[in-house]
C-alpha cells in the first residue's frame, strides 16, 4: 500500500481535437511543480498520478497541484493491488483516520465505488456494500448514511486500486500557455495581480511590465511587485518582469502637459511601452487591472483613449467587478496582504487635483505631441531591467540590465 496523489482534470476534456495539446501542457505544468517534491507523474485514463512524494510533503504537494490551472480536483489516496482483503483493510484505515481528523467518536459514512476494470470480481454496488460492511465491523462509532454522510470512503478499481476520503477542488480553468501569452501591466496595487490570475486561468501565460519612478518610488516598492509576481507564479509558473524606469517620462509630462491630463497621458505611455515590449516577447494581448468607473482614468471615455493608442487587444478581466469582489479574490489567491503594503506607486507620485473624466482622444494626442515621445520611450526601454519571479521566495534573479 503506497500513499500517492490522484489528479483529475476538468474543462480540457471538452477540447476535442486539441485535447492532446491541452493534456501535454497540463502534464508539463504538473511535472514542473512536482519536481520540488521529487514526485513522479504518470498519466492514467482522464487523470494523472503523482507518486513517490514523501508522506510529510503530501499536504504541500496537494496545495501546489490544486493551484495548477486545468486541474479540477486532487485527492491524497492510498494505492494498492487489486486484492479485496487489502482494499477492505485500507478502507477501514481511511475511515479511522477520517474520524480522527474530524475529531468525532461517532459519525456517519458511505462507500462510493467505481470499477473501470470490468474483470474485477465485484461490481461497484457489491464492492460498496462489502467494503461498507467491513468498515462497520472494524471501526467503532460508525453508521451508514447514504444521503448525508459525514464523510465518504471512495474506492476506485482501475490500473490498480485506490482508496481515499478527500476531494480537494483545484483551480479549474485551462493549462497556462494554451491560450497564448499576454503582457500584464503589474502595479503594486490590489487589482492587477487579480487580473493576471484571471487571464492565466483562461490559459494565458504571463509576462509582466512594471513602471517605477525611482527615486520617487523606493526599492522596497519594486520588491513588493516582485513578491506579487512570485505569488502569482505559484499558479502560472515563473513570470518575467520588465522593470521600466518611468521617472523621466513622468517629469516630462508634468512639465509640458495640462495638469488635469497627467494621469491619462501617463497611462498612454504605459500602454505604448507595454505594447512595444509585448510585441518583442510574442505576447498577443495587454492585460490591465482596470475596472469601469473605479477612478478617473477608468471611465468609459478614458478607457477608450488608452485602447486607441495601441493595436494589441487589451484584456481587462476586472472591468465589471466591484472593488469588494476584487479584494475577495485577491485574498483567496494570496496577493492581498502584499498589495496592501504601504509603498508608493508611480501613479500616486504626480496626481492631478481634477483629472479629466471625459477626455477627447484628439486633445490627449495633441498634448502627447508636446513631448518627444519616441525618444522618451526608447530611453525608458534602454533602462529596462528584467527579473524572473519564481514561486520559491528566494529565487528571483536578474537576467539583464
Ligand atoms: P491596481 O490596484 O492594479 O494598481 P488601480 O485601481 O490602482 O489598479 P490605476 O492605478 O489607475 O488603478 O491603474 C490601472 C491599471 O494600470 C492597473 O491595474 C495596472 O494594470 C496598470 N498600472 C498602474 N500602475 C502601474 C505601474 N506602476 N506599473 C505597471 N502597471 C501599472
Ligand atoms: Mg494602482
Amino acid at each position: 500500500m503506497t500513499p500517492m496523489i490522484l489528479i483529475r482534470y476538468g474543462e480540457i476534456h471538452l477540447k476535442g481535437q486539441n485535447r492532446p495539446y491541452f493534456e501535454k501542457s497540463l502534464l508539463q505544468a504538473i511535472v514542473a511543480s512536482a519536481k520540488k517534491f521529487d514526485g513522479y507523474v504518470e498519466k492514467g485514463q482522464g487523470r494523472y498520478y503523482l507518486r513517490k512524494v514523501a508522506s510529510q510533503d503530501i499536504p504541500q504537494a496537494i496545495d501546489a497541484m490544486a493551484k495548477i490551472f486545468g486541474i479540477y480536483s486532487v485527492s491524497p489516496a492510498m494505492e494498492m493491488d487489486k486484492n479485496l482483503d487489502i482494499i477492505f483493510s485500507a478502507a477501514a484505515d481511511a475511515a479511522r483516520k477520517k474520524m480522527h481528523t474530524l475529531g468525532k467518536k461517532n459519525a456517519t459514512f458511505k462507500v462510493d465505488s467505481k470499477r473501470s476494470d470490468k474483470h474485477f470480481p465485484l461490481n461497484s454496488m457489491a464492492l460498496s456494500a462489502e467494503a461498507g460492511g467491513y468498515i462497520l465491523n472494524h471501526v467503532p462509532g460508525l453508521k451508514v448514511d447514504v444521503h448525508h454522510p459525514d464523510f465518504i470512503v471512495y474506492l476506485e478499481i482501475r490500473e490498480s486500486a485506490f482508496v481515499y476520503t478527500d476531494i480537494i477542488m483545484g483551480s479549474g480553468g485551462m493549462p497556462v500557455g494554451t491560450s497564448g501569452k499576454g503582457m500584464l501591466l503589474l502595479s503594486g496595487g490590489i487589482d492587477s495581480p487579480v487580473a493576471g490570475y484571471m487571464m492565466a486561468k483562461r490559459g494565458i501565460a504571463l509576462e509582466a511590465v512594471h513602471y517605477h519612478s525611482f527615486p520617487y518610488t523606493s526599492e522596497r516598492a519594486k520588491q513588493k511587485v516582485i513578491e506579487l509576481a512570485q505569488r502569482l507564479s505559484s499558479y502560472t509558473g515563473p513570470i518575467k518582469i520588465h522593470m521600466v524606469h518611468f521617472t523621466d517620462i513622468q517629469m516630462a509630462i508634468y512639465e509640458k502637459c495640462p495638469e488635469e491630463q497627467l494621469t491619462l497621458i501617463m497611462r498612454v505611455f504605459m500602454m505604448r511601452i507595454a505594447e512595444k515590449i509585448a510585441k518583442n516577447c510574442n505576447c498577443g494581448a495587454l492585460i490591465t487591472g482596470e475596472s469601469l468607473g473605479q477612478v478617473a482614468s477608468q471611465t468609459l471615455y478614458s478607457l477608450a483613449v488608452t485602447n486607441a493608442v495601441v493595436d494589441l487587444p487589451v484584456f481587462r478581466p476586472l472591468i465589471g467587478m466591484d472593488k469588494l469582489e476584487i479584494m475577495e479574490l485577491a485574498k483567496r489567491i494570496n496577493t492581498f496582504e502584499t498589495s496592501i503594503l504601504p509603498y508608493e506607486d508611480c501613479c500616486t507620485v504626480f496626481v492631478p487635483k481634477h483629472p479629466v473624466t471625459h477626455p477627447k482622444l484628439d486633445k490627449i494626442l495633441k498634448s502627447v505631441r508636446l513631448l518627444d515621445a519616441d525618444t522618451l520611450i526608447s530611453d525608458a526601454l534602454n533602462k529596462t531591467e528584467t527579473i524572473i519571479a519564481y514561486p520559491d521566495h528566494k529565487s528571483d534573479i536578474i537576467v539583464s540590465k
